[in-house]
């Protein structure tokens, strides 16, 4: 855990992107915080001052280190690296979970509760989000800036929408990135929200230490539309809005996941998954998936389980980028260009075998 508690300077709490905020919308500001961020953002500024913004908690020059990497230009890129470089030895200290499940099981509601649980208890927390559909239709399912408003007031709480443009790829790195920008800047916590469709928990749970699945209680077929997979890499299950009426059923699905994580493979080795009811919006059973959250670190922190997961993880990552480069520059070949829709087609028509035709392209750029 970070133990430096940097006075945070600005009132700026949600900051967009390079490209206006992920849901493609400018976002509204007060006038001092607008003046404030064109004050800053008028000017480039040095590595040594985004290190030092970063170091010193200062919010502004923390968000304008975010955008940095963010950006999409080369030279941007080389300066965010320079940056992550410097900060790097000062990274590690916070615990990084992510938060997924369908839209509506109430994530953010859940985040704005565990969010706000946290700052009263005297701990500073950042909240990211990996919105698959803001890359792909510039719509949003996460990170409007209508959600999580009593936590986006907080001092002690930092929430950044998800990256827009790109592919999955771009904006996990962007997230991974912007996630060590957080723990250099002492936050103890960071939660990293995505939606459970698609490839994105995966991307998702390959950058945090503990994952969490929020569900709601259905009406008996509690394993239904909610892929198998997923309750595979989760180490706890949250049945949300366990409140009013609805407790009785809340409860009972946490029997029938309880039963269900038997007959899986936990996702951290030492770690048994289990099934937890809450309430997002009463707060009730919030501050136990804090302690279980708690107890998983003190395990697997025991056991060496956590160490050697982040280990992994850095490793698997730079194999990640690797291949996302060596695909992109693959795709972006002239003479791949010009091969790809002639051996597309005859594919299609069944004239030439995949294999063949995957081999011709590989032939081509040697
Ligand atoms: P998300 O799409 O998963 O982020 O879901 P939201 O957090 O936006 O919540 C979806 C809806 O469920 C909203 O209307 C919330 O007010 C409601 N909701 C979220 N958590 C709870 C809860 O614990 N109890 C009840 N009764 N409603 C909740």
């Amino acid at each position: 855990m970070n133990s430096h508690s940097p006075e945070f300077k600005s009132a700026l709490h949600v900051m967009p992107g390079v490209e206006g905020g992920h849901d493609g919308l400018p976002r509204q500001k007060t006038t001092d915080d607008k003046n404030a961020a064109r004050d800053i953002l008028r000017r480039d500024l040095k590595t040594q001052d985004y290190v030092e913004g970063i170091l010193s908690g200062d919010r502004t020059r923390l968000a304008r280190a975010i955008t940095l990497i963010e950006s999409n230009s080369p030279s941007h890129f080389s300066q965010a690296q320079d940056v992550l470089k410097a900060i790097l030895p000062k990274t590690g200290g916070s615990i990084r979970i992510g938060v997924t499940g369908v839209p509506g099981a109430g994530k953010s509601t859940f985040i704005e509760a565990l969010g706000s649980y946290l700052t009263g208890q005297g701990k500073r927390v950042a909240v990211l989000a990996v919105d698959p559909s803001s890359t792909v239709t510039g719509g949003s399912i996460l990170g409007d800036k209508t959600r999580m408003e009593r936590l986006a007031a907080d001092p002690s709480a930092f929430i950044r929408p998800s990256p827009s443009g790109g592919a999955l790829g771009g904006v996990a790195r962007k997230t991974r990135e912007t996630l060590l920008i957080f723990e250099a800047a002492g936050f103890d916590v960071v939660l990293v929200e995505t939606v459970g469709v698609g490839q994105s928990e995966t991307t998702v749970r390959s950058m945090v230490d503990f994952f969490l699945l929020v569900l709601v209680s259905g009406a008996g077929d509690e394993l239904q539309g909610i892929k198998k997979g997923v309750v595979e890499l989760a180490d706890a299950i949250l049945i949300n809005k366990a409140d009013g009426a609805n407790i009785v059923q809340a409860q009972a699905a946490r029997l029938e996941y309880e039963r269900a994580l038997h007959y899986l493979q936990p996702a951290t080795e030492g770690w048994r998954t289990m099934a937890m009811t809450a309430s997002a919006l009463t707060m009730a059973g919030i501050p136990q998936v804090w302690e279980k959250i708690q107890s998983f670190v003190e395990t697997t922190n025991l056991s060496g389980a956590f160490k050697k997961r982040r280990q992994i993880q850095e490793r698997d990552w730079v194999r990640a980028i690797v291949e996302s480069h060596l695909l992109e520059r693959f795709y972006a070949d002239k003479r791949i260009q010009q091969l790809l829709p002639i051996l597309d087609s005859a594919v299609m028509k069944g004239e030439m075998p995949a294999a063949t035709a995957a081999q011709t392209l590989l032939g081509a750029i040697k």
